[in-house]
């Protein structure tokens, strides 16, 4: 049961961390764009190969969109072809939550962010990808925001 571990994702809901960044529904609907406000606070995709990071290769860190925190960093994200910004492994394992996702018809696991709970997308594995991880964090552009690192 490592920080990769999928298993015992299934109960995870009731252990997650409480969201420390909480605002209403008024509140994000006043701060977010319509297109931010779809995929963040109604788990919506974004269209693939449209959102703004699909190929950076900027160096930098990714926030979150909404509140903030600090989730990817780019020396983790890699060239997947899906369509949407690729990375193999989160920042720090506690930046984000996965939870498991049975919604149309498939069991996905949601990448959430650990601090406002807005959602980014979703994690895939076992797809043989050339990565340390063998993990695909498969987020919306439109959830992240590029924080270009400056030397
Ligand atoms: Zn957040």
């Amino acid at each position: 049961m490592g920080l990769f571990s999928r298993s015992g994702s299934e109960d995870s809901t009731a252990t997650e961390p409480a969201a420390t960044v909480v605002k209403t529904d008024d509140e994000w609907r006043a701060q977010l764009n319509p297109a931010e406000y779809q995929v963040l606070r109604k788990a919506g995709t974004e269209r693939p190969f449209t959102g703004e990071y699909t190929d950076t290769t900027t160096t930098g860190v990714y926030r979150c969109r909404a509140c903030n925190a600090e989730l990817f960093r780019s020396d983790s994200k890699f060239e997947s072809h899906c369509g949407w910004p690729s990375f193999f492994t989160p920042l720090a394992g506690e930046s984000v939550i996965e939870r498991v996702d049975s919604s149309m018809g498939m069991r996905r696991v949601e990448v959430l962010c650990a601090t406002c709970h807005s959602h980014l997308g979703h994690v895939f594995e076992g797809e043989g990808y050339g990565t340390p991880t063998d993990l695909r964090y498969c987020i919306n552009s439109v959830s992240l925001a590029l924080e270009p690192e400056t030397s």
